[in-house]
């Protein structure tokens, strides 16, 4: 590799890394200093006219003002948003929503699925007001991974985050502290995937073109625990990931403690089709 090449793959790697670490750090600041900072209403963030039982139809636009707003201020210290308790909730217990998860992937390796059968238009009304998620799912962008299908669900049953390499950066654990205490996911699934190319590259470590670097340092724990093999970095990485939803976030954390949310670690295998929980 040329020599300014390398260098500035270095500096790439050094500034994503650094920003990374200054993101997370700014993120659990604000948390610790005020847990309860969440969207003024209960709305959605999945679309256009979806809301909670009786929230103000608030836009995706509207959602991200409000928490921009919020986070201006926490920062000149003169507002703490109240937030009222979340209205729709799965009532599934963790567990029972683990099994649901899991039943679902069984139905998709048999080729026994159901939610392509049912009436989409059905559904799509039953949600139009409100949504009731009863997990949340990260998995990686891979086109491979279809996570309602992997998982037989359909519209309104998964929260979903997918981001390549499946991890946890500030914005995703924004996303997900929503899902969880706002809608009320009863269990957090972290969905890693055989052949990875995200983790691929962060164990290769090339020099990427445009942006595509700022990925590696979020999976550099990963890659140093489990070393060149890809099957173990993907799978240390979900486990990883996981681990740092439970501990960065004093809202999924207090969910766990609390015995409202189960937060597991799981590979998706791209022949067999089967999610395999990693313990
Ligand atoms: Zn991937």
């Amino acid at each position: 590799m040329p020599a300014g090449v390398e260098q500035h793959a270095s500096f790439t790697y050094w500034y994503a890394g650094a920003r990374y670490v200054w993101l997370l750090i700014r993120h659990q600041v604000n948390v610790m200093r005020h847990p309860d900072l969440k969207p003024a209403e209960p709305s959605c963030v999945c679309g256009d006219g979806l809301t909670a039982d009786e929230g103000t139809n608030l836009s995706r636009r509207g959602f991200v003002a409000s928490t921009i707003v919020g986070a201006a201020a926490v920062m000149v210290g003169t507002t703490v948003l109240h937030v009222p308790p979340a209205m729709a909730q799965s009532t599934l217990t963790p567990d029972a929503a683990l099994k649901s998860l899991m039943d679902g992937n069984k139905r998709y390796v048999d080729g026994q699925l159901k939610c392509s059968s049912e009436n989409l238009a059905i559904l799509k009304s039953k949600t139009a007001e409100k949504q009731e998620p009863f997990a949340a799912v990260l998995s990686c962008a891979d086109s491979r991974v279809p996570v309602e299908i992997v998982f037989d669900q359909s519209i309104g049953q998964l929260f979903v985050v997918r981001l390549a390499g499946n991890i946890a950066t500030p914005e995703v654990i924004a996303s997900l502290e929503y899902g969880v205490g706002v809608l009320g996911t009863k269990v957090l699934m972290v969905l890693g995937h055989g052949n990875c190319g995200a983790v691929k590259a962060a164990i290769e470590g090339k020099a990427v073109p445009g942006q595509i670097s700022a990925l590696y340092a979020p999976l550099r724990m990963a890659v140093d625990q489990a070393g060149p093999n890809l099957d173990a970095a993907i799978d240390a990485n979900a486990r990883i990931q996981a681990d740092l939803l439970s501990k960065a976030s004093v809202i999924i954390g207090g969910a766990i403690k609390e015995g409202k949310l189960k937060v597991v670690p799981a590979r998706y295998d791209l022949a067999s089709g089967k999610v395999s929980l990693l313990t």
